[in-house]
């Protein structure tokens, strides 16, 4: 059995003063899990002030939402893989559908993030999902396996092996719209398979995360559907009590 993961994406909210608040309650509800795994993908900016509030709880893993595409360069605003490094980031979130479908990340640079990330040591987490158009012209695993395809393309089989998936429904994201915990499972059904036949029996502990409008009355019941693996969580993961309660029941 894999041990359940549960990462939050905070997005753009918390800066450093709110992450520091957050984890001075949080922490107090949450006693060391043995039997999970915990991950915030903070804002860039609180990630020094994550670092300090976590001390010795070296069983909560930090990430980044974003890197560039390129090592180094001419880029104004962007982050690169080795500042993520530098500054704590052990996973990042690669193809997030906000940044395919707000920021025009393409196919091509999630195949690059994930190259990169891999070298420096960094666990990508390879987001993937249907926007609801595709979902009704009956897509849906068309579209999540091309994003594989082209998310893993630069990669040998035993290093595609070391990437995260997140299967996050474009239209689940943020609208109070979960997939049914069957709907999901179809779907982590077919990228397991689809796994399988890339990388290989490493495919079985992969994880596969399920992402979109998770909550407090759904979080456990799409948690025991088969093939799901965690939970990737925005919105309900912004208040500490909230998500000490979903993490910890
Ligand atoms: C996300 O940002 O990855 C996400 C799933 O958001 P929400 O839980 O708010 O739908």
């Amino acid at each position: 059995m894999l041990k359940p993961i549960y990462a939050a994406n905070w997005k753009m909210n918390h800066g450093p003063s709110d992450a520091r608040a957050f984890m001075r309650a949080f922490l107090d509800q949450v006693p060391r899990p043995s039997d999970r795994t915990l991950i915030f993908f903070p804002p860039a900016l609180a990630m020094h002030a994550m670092r300090e509030a976590l001390q010795d709880r070296h069983d909560i893993l930090l990430g980044i939402q974003n890197v560039h595409h390129e090592a180094s360069g001419a880029f104004t605003g962007e982050l690169s893989v080795g500042m993520a490094r530098d500054a704590g980031a052990r996973l990042a979130l690669v193809g997030h559908s906000e940044r395919r479908h707000v920021f025009g990340e393409t196919d091509e640079q999630t195949a690059k993030k994930c190259e990169l990330l891999l070298r420096a040591g960094i666990i990508p987490m390879l987001c993937v999902g249907e926007k609801l158009e595709e979902r009704e012209a009956g897509l849906t695993e068309q579209v999540v396996l091309r994003q594989l395809e082209a998310g893993l393309s630069l990669l040998e089989p035993e290093k595609a092996g070391g990437v995260l998936i997140a299967y996050e429904p474009v239209w689940a994201i943020g609208t109070g719209r979960t997939a049914t915990p069957e709907d999901a499972s179809v779907v982590h059904g077919a990228i397991r398979r689809w796994l399988r036949e890339r990388v290989g029996e490493k495919a079985i502990t992969m994880p596969i995360l399920y992402g979109g409008s998770v909550n407090r009355g759904n979080a456990k019941l799409l948690l025991a559907a088969p093939d799901v693996d965690g939970l990737l969580v925005g919105g309900a993961s912004l208040d500490s009590s909230n998500w000490a309660a979903i993490v910890t029941e």
